[in-house]
């Protein structure tokens, strides 16, 4: 049993804390939301005034918050956690934040002795709750071991994808692709059904053939064609269009970081924009189909 502290309750960082008090460990968390901390005293956490408090004393301090700047905000700086935090505490940030600066904290946490991961996700709200998520992680090796220990109780695969920042690069690189072969998806569903076919036997045609991706396998985006996907839920997500535009646009930077020529990438990115900017925001994103509808 370790002593954890859990700074970020929401949609994600909410269940994701239960979990780790269901395994037994002994949680103190903080949040900005009184009513997030209510929900999680309910579930038998010690509520904390302020996140240095919730991580006193703790064996791991892990975020999860909304993006770069409150990461930083919570661990930089002279009032910020690595300031205070003793050299034998392992940080974990699951927050989906940019790359650069999850190296700077990593930078920051290494001069104080204090092991860092940035450890983003893949899996929506209820890989969280059911304890299924997958974990990117970036840092160095001894802070790895130390960290799936405890994220073995929250995920099912943890990866070790590289140093400080690798995790926020890994999780990048998939989302992007995960957005360009939806869309492609949808396209060829779209013209398949404008040509005469049926969605469901096109679907298996192409789950047997070489156009197979995941969005097909268990995430169809055409009503009716899956039953347990958004699509037959009318889009209720699932995985908001808001968060993969957010996605995306952490995608570009690690692109033009490295100098990478990423023309799907960037056009995906305005598909997506564009179909937020029609008032998508909160529905799911395999919903992107209905722009194709439209066309
Ligand atoms: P959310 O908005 O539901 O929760 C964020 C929480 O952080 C809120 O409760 C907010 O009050 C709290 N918060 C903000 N600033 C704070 C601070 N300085 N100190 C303490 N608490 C603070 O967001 P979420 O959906 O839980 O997402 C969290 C992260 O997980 C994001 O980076 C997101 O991109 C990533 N993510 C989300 C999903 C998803 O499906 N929701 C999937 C994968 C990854």
């Amino acid at each position: 049993m370790a002593k954890a502290g859990f700074i970020g309750l929401g949609n994600m960082g909410g269940p994701m804390a239960i979990n780790l008090i269901k395994a037994g460990h002994q949680v103190a968390v903080f949040d900005l939301s009184e009513a997030a901390c209510k929900q999680l005293s309910e579930a038998g956490a010690t509520v904390a005034e302020s996140a240095a408090a919730a991580s006193e004393g703790a064996d791991y301090v892990i975020s999860m918050l909304p993006a770069g700047k409150h990461v930083a905000g919570t661990y930089l700086g002279d009032d910020g956690l690595l300031a205070k935090l003793d050299a034998s505490t392992t940080v974990i940030d699951c927050s989906t934040i940019d790359a650069e600066t999850s190296r700077k904290v990593g930078e920051a946490a290494a001069d104080r002795g204090i092991g860092f991961m940035d450890c983003p996700v893949s899996g929506g709200v209820a890989a969280a709750a059911a304890g299924t998520l997958a974990f990117m992680c970036g840092g160095d090796a001894a802070s790895f071991e130390k960290a799936r220990v405890i994220l073995a109780d929250m995920g099912k695969n943890i990866f070790h994808a590289g140093p400080a920042g690798a995790g926020q690069v890994a999780k990048a690189c998939n989302n992007m692709l995960l957005a360009i072969h939806m869309i492609g998806t949808c396209e060829a569903l779209e013209m398949g059904a404008r040509n005469g076919l049926d969605p469901k036997v096109l679907s298996d045609i192409m789950l047997a053939s070489s156009g197979r991706n995941w969005s097909l396998e268990v995430y169809n985006p055409w009503p009716g064609v899956m039953e347990n996907a958004p699509a037959s839920k009318g889009y209720q997500p699932g995985f908001m269009v808001d968060l993969m535009v957010k996605d995306l646009g952490l995608a570009m930077e690690v692109a033009e970081g490295s100098g990478v020529d990423n023309a799907m990438g960037q056009l995906a990115r305005r598909l997506y924009e564009g179909h937020q900017g029609g008032g998508n925001g909160q529905r799911d994103f395999s919903s992107i189909l209905e722009r194709l509808k439209a066309s």
